[in-house]
């Protein structure tokens, strides 16, 4: 159906690889691109596949990208390298015609600041183009606003009250690591908390609210509130959401060993002088801390993401919790990679194969909410990501 460009050769990019390939009947043609050409025939030699294409490129370079896109003339873009690439990468589709899907909202690398401004403001020029962009295609975002869309589709005339809850329950025995890119990790769970209430923004302290949240098949977590990028969207979207928020698990282990990162300064991410060089303390830190796709082998036990909802149908209150667990061993034998890669490239690959397809093609900038949830998760339960629901139970919040 047609040809996939993957940019980005990490844990997530990895997956995201793996998965294409194993759907040759919409993924065509395939390339994977990065900064460091060797990782993308790693990855290759991985799948067996000699017919998949590599090349090296610098994603914050749009003349390179186009080139590159010029060359190949992809359908699609997957781009599962950094968030700061985010927009380069869009530049570079609409200088060639090619359509655009990532994971993550674009960051500037000064500020670990969250918001889509930077990307909504490419809808009208997408649209123009005649071009579709797919922004937060991984889990969360990504399935968190697909099962948000399907529990509105289904199950209720408002949604009223929206938690989305991410349980890491796995343990790789590290002392310290993080699941996907360190820099990103940290940026994202350093911030101040924000939750959505009655059409305001609250703010809190960083992993100020915290509360012992029950997962299934793994039992009560302490669950920290954060802000999360697709609350934004969300609000926006499901306008009578009274309420929304953000939980992720952490261990008190994982959050000592940040703090002692945050208060010696590892978590800076201004240059600072050293030696006659400029460094930034949290990307020293990336060099020196385990790489998250290195993980994937003793990975034992599993995440649980989902949705608790909250909301009316036909005038009477009921609740509906849509979730999924996915097992770090089960994604380390199908991928070599551990479950966080994971469950963010099983749905990247999911909206790719929906922009080929057809069923997701719009021109114009979208967050994944905003498509028809219906075929997405006839695949999540065909690709490896099956989800379960709970109608009217006690959602604990
Ligand atoms: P990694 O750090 O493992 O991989 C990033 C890849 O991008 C690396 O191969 C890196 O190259 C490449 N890269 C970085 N900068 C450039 C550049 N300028 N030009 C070309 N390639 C570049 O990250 P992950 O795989 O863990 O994460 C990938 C993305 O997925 C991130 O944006 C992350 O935020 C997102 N994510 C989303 C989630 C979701 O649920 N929505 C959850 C987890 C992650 P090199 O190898 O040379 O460093």
């Amino acid at each position: 159906m047609g040809k996939v460009l993957i940019i980005g050769a990490g844990g997530v990019g990895t997956v995201v690889a793996h998965k294409v390939a194993q759907n040759p009947d919409v993924f065509t043609e395939i390339m994977i691109a990065s900064r460091t050409k060797s990782k993308c025939d790693a990855v290759v030699k991985a799948i067996g596949n000699p017919n998949i294409r590599t090349a090296q490129v610098d994603a914050d370079n749009v003349d390179e990208l186009a080139a590159l896109f010029n060359d190949f003339k992809p359908g699609i873009v997957i781009n599962v390298a950094l968030p700061y690439q985010d927009l380069t990468i869009m530049e570079a589709c609409l200088k060639t015609g090619v359509n655009y899907l990532d994971t993550a909202n674009y960051e500037p690398k000064d500020v670990a600041h969250f918001e889509y401004s930077w990307q909504w403001a490419y809808k009208q020029r997408f649209e123009e183009a005649g071009l579709t962009a797919i922004l937060g295609c991984g889990f969360d975002p990504g399935v968190s606003g697909v099962y948000t869309a399907y529990a509105a589709k289904h199950h209720f005339d408002e949604i009223q009250y929206l938690d989305i809850v991410d349980c890491n329950a796995g343990n790789h025995h590290k002392a310290f690591a993080t699941n996907f890119n360190p820099e990103i990790n940290i940026r994202e769970i350093t911030q101040n908390g924000r939750y959505y209430e009655n059409g305001q923004w609250v703010t809190t302290q960083p992993l100020e609210i915290h509360k012992d949240l029950t997962y299934p098949n793994i039992g009560p977590r302490d669950s920290y509130l954060l802000y999360h990028e697709e609350l934004e969207s969300l609000v926006k979207n499901f306008p009578t959401i009274k309420r929304a928020r953000f939980w992720m698990t952490f261990g008190q282990e994982y959050l000592t060993h940040l703090r002692v990162i945050q208060d010696i300064g590892m978590a800076r991410i201004d240059p600072i002088d050293y030696q006659g060089m400029k460094i930034v303390p949290l990307q020293f830190l990336k060099a020196v801390l385990p790489n998250p796709q290195d993980l994937g082998e003793n990975y034992e036990g599993e995440t649980s993401i989902g949705c608790r909802i909250r909301g009316l149908k036909d005038g009477k209150e009921h609740t509906y919790y849509i979730y999924n667990n996915c097992s770090h061993q089960a994604a380390y034998k199908e991928t070599g990679m551990q479950g966080v890669s994971y469950t963010t490239g099983v749905p990247a690959m999911i909206g790719a194969m929906m922009f080929l397809k057809g069923l997701w093609k719009r021109p114009g900038v979208w967050n994944v909410e905003e498509f028809d949830p219906d075929p997405f998760m006839e695949q999540l339960n065909k690709q490896g990501l099956p989800w379960h629901e709970v109608f009217d139970g006690d959602l604990e919040l």
